[in-house]
């Protein structure tokens, strides 16, 4: 079965797109493609209940802030990118420095 991207409703792959979640709230979104992360926050970041199971874990053991280097607390966004039978996960202290971190294209930036 494949979901819907939270943001343009196309469907997501298993095997492909992102997903987001809020471990602590018990929130989940998904997403074709990281630019449709950016609209979705900035209009109000709609998640649906669930988590991530295949995570296995809530994040913590990520460490730190993709972003800023922080520390993750209770407000931490995890994003897990789907990429054939890769996982590839990044923390987040916070849903604004996952806005950020996507606004400048995520672990694929230019110019770092
Ligand atoms: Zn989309
Ligand atoms: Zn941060």
């Amino acid at each position: 079965m494949s979901e819907q991207c939270s943001w343009c409703g196309a469907p997501v792959d298993e095997d492909g797109g992102f997903r987001a979640t809020e471990p602590e709230g018990d929130r989940r979104a998904a997403f074709c493609r990281l630019e449709h992360v950016v609209p979705w926050i900035i209009n109000g970041a709609h998640w649906e209940p669930g988590r991530i199971v295949e995570l296995g874990d809530d994040g913590v053991a990520l460490g730190v802030c993709a972003q800023c280097g922080g520390d993750l607390g209770d407000t931490r966004v995890l994003l897990v990118r789907h990429r054939g039978a890769h996982r590839i996960a990044d923390a987040f202290c916070r849903l604004d420095h996952l806005l950020e971190w996507a606004k400048r294209g995520g672990r694929w930036r230019t110019g770092v």
